[in-house]
């Protein structure tokens, strides 16, 4: 299968990895995600649970993504799922 890429500034070949998901059971809301992504992709969404609730992180504005996947390295619960984009 043939993915998307672009060029680096060196001309090298690079395939972006774009934010797919975030997995609610691994997230603990810490926000090092939401800090490091300059593109306002990510957003928090609350979840109740039995006697209280609880943030967590989820790819909001996908459109928006670059696929650097800093999010994904700063994310201390390997949270996320990356997936290149199908040329
Ligand atoms: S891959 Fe980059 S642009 Fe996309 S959500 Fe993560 S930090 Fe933001
Ligand atoms: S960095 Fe990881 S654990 Fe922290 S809010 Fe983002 S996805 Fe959740």
């Amino acid at each position: 299968m043939a993915y998307y890429t672009a060029k680096t500034k060196d001309g090298s070949e690079w395939t972006p990895t774009f934010a797919e998901s975030i997995d609610e059971e691994k997230c603990i809301g810490c926000g090092r995600c939401y800090k490091a992504c300059s593109r306002k992709v990510l957003g928090f969404k609350e979840i109740d649970e039995e006697d209280s609730a609880r943030m967590f992180m989820f790819v909001e504005n996908d459109g928006n993504c670059i696929g650097c996947a800093a999010c994904g390295v700063t994310c201390p619960k390997k949270a996320f799922s990356f997936k290149p984009l199908e040329a």
